[in-house]
């Protein structure tokens, strides 16, 4: 079990490293967020990265996260990084000021029913399935165009794209190739890059990376 003083030292790191990475592509460090993965993670490591100073924090589940982080959800900012069902999203909506895993046309119109009813508008990623891996969430590169409309059609700003790319293969065509569908429609944010490949994504120009194990030390099984 990291103590929290490794926990401390362990963000300072991936800070650092964001900031070498940035600037190697001349990019300010300033514009890169780092997202902490805290999923599966025991409450000391979230008590110790909250004393850390780190503020903004992923989950891939709804229910999980409720339960994380309901009784200490003040002055943070949560993004959904995990596969959203439509019958979630209210709850979703509810607790995340992010989700980044708009992937199909029903999930949309669903966030936007929602909105339509006076929910708070989430600020919306649409996920992009990069490797068109089957096991994989997102809209395929080729729909990704058309969802986007689809978001904008519904009066949903999409403010970046997110992906994972395939693991056993260079991840920088899949980190560019998001950028590109990103830049040809206007979408100002990349959220892109974990543990294994952060430094990469910042150099393909993730302005958000989303680490956990890097950060909170190996998880827990479910
Ligand atoms: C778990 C998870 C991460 C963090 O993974 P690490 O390799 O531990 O950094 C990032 N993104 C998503 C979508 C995840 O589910």
């Amino acid at each position: 079990m990291p103590l929290s003083s490794d926990i401390a030292a362990a963000r300072l790191s991936v800070l650092d490293r964001i900031a070498t990475a940035a600037r190697e592509a001349s990019r300010d460090p300033a514009d890169v967020t780092l997202v902490a993965v805290s999923k599966q993670q025991p409450d000391e490591r979230i008590e110790a990265m909250l004393a850390a100073g780190q503020r903004v924090f992923g989950e891939n589940r709804v229910q999980e996260a409720a339960l994380r982080w309901s009784h200490r959800r003040h002055g943070l900012e949560l993004r959904l990084i995990g596969p959203l069902q439509t019958n979630k999203v209210r709850e979703a909506m509810a607790l995340f000021d992010v989700i980044e895993t708009v992937d199909r046309e029903r999930l949309a119109r669903s966030i936007a029913a929602e909105v339509a009813r006076g929910a708070r508008a989430p600020r919306l990623f649409v996920q992009v399935n990069i490797g068109e891996e089957p096991q994989k969430a997102g809209v395929s590169p080729a729909a990704a165009d058309a969802l986007i409309n689809l978001c904008r059609n519904l009066d949903l700003t999409v403010e970046g794209l997110m992906c994972i790319p395939p693991d056993d293969a260079p991840p920088e065509p899949y980190f560019n190739a998001l950028s590109a569908i990103a830049g040809r429609n206007g979408v100002p944010r990349l959220s892109m890059g974990m543990s294994g490949d952060y430094e990469a994504a910042v150099r393909c120009g993730a302005t958000s990376v989303r680490v956990g194990s890097a950060l909170f030390g190996a998880r827990a099984p479910r």
